[in-house]
Formats: C-alpha cells, structure tokens, sequence
C-alpha cells in the first residue's frame, strides 16, 4: 500500500512539474511575441505594421502546441486571408521586428537637435522623446502611423521630451514665450 501511495504522489509531482513548465512556457511565448511590429510584407516587399496573436500563441503553448497567426496588419481587411509568410522572419527574430526596439535603435548614438543632449536608455512610460519634421514641427509617436515608421526615421530628426514640450508651447500659446539670445533655439516659459 506503501508503494502505492509513493507512486501516487511521484506522479502528482510529475503533473505537477511538468504543468509548471508549460505555464513557464506560455509566459514566455506571450512576452517574445505580444507588441507591435514592422516586417517586411513579402508580398509587396514594403514595410506592414502587424501583430501576432500573443495571447493566442500562449493559450496554444499551454496545450503543447506551438502555432503562431496575426491579429493586426495594417494591409487588412483587403489582404486579410493572404497566408502571413512574415510569421517566420518573425520566428527568425522576433525583438529585432519590435517597433519599440526599432525605435531605441534609432535614438542612440543621436543628439536631441535642440538642447544637443545624447540618448540614453528610453523610458517609453516617463518622458518618452519626440520627433521634429521638415516643417520644424515636433510630434510624438503616438501620431506617426505605424507602417510609416521606416519612412519617418528617414525624415525627422529626434527631440527630447523636454524641448517637445517646449516647443509644443511655443507653438500654440507664442505670446507666452521669450527667446534667451544666450541660449540659441531654447526658450523660456514665462511663470
Ligand atoms: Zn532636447
């Protein structure tokens, strides 16, 4: 009876080990794949913005399975049933697709065109930086389309979070700034 007890509760043990496993698998599957990206459409060869089904592909993970679909493009509804041939370069790399990691890329090793201050780390939910375009106007990311991501790093230039706000001020409320003639482009708010 004794044995019979231990091998009921080594096989517990195993259920339990391995359903701990798919679980750490699962987690992990979710956090590689959830966000936004920018791939390469090998239909038409220019950039898509898509997203895998994150919370999908987990579920499937639970289950011992490992099958990966979109959730989002930006060339759907019309090419909604086009066989997402972009899943494998996703497979093959999936952070170096990452808006967010495409983004960082290009921030470091550049200047906020203002103040001049390096990039550093990018803190995304604390001052995230800003863009300025051909018109000298700043704008956030949340106002560039995401497909337009390639084309957008091509033509604006990076500001900080700081002189974003800045001249987002100066922009709409001039009246209210002054130039300091000692400072070149940077401005003061009057308090
Ligand atoms: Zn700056």
């Amino acid at each position: 009876m004794t044995f019979v007890y231990f091998l009921l509760i080594a096989a517990a043990l195993l259920a339990a080990t391995y359903a701990i496993f798919r679980l750490v698998r699962a987690v992990r599957v979710y956090l590689t794949f959830r966000g936004k990206r920018i791939v390469s459409c090998p239909e038409t060869h220019h950039a898509a913005a898509v997203r895998v089904a994150a919370g999908k592909a987990a579920l499937e993970a639970l289950a011992g399975k490992h099958e990966l679909e979109l959730c989002e493009c930006s060339r759907w509804p019309e090419r909604e049933n086009c066989p997402q041939d972009c899943l494998s370069e996703i497979e093959e790399a999936p952070k170096a697709y990452l808006v967010r990691t495409i983004i960082n890329r290009w921030y470091q090793g550049q200047e906020c065109v203002y103040c001049h201050r390096p990039f550093a780390e990018i803190h995304w939910h604390d001052h995230p930086p800003a863009l300025i375009n051909s018109e000298r106007k700043t704008v956030q990311w949340n106002e560039v389309p995401t497909e337009k991501l390639q084309e957008v790093l091509g033509t604006h230039r990076p500001v900080c979070w700081s002189c974003h706000i800045t001249e987002t001020f100066r922009r709409e409320q001039p009246d209210r700034m002054v130039d300091r003639p000692s400072d070149g482009l940077r401005m003061n708010l009057y308090h």
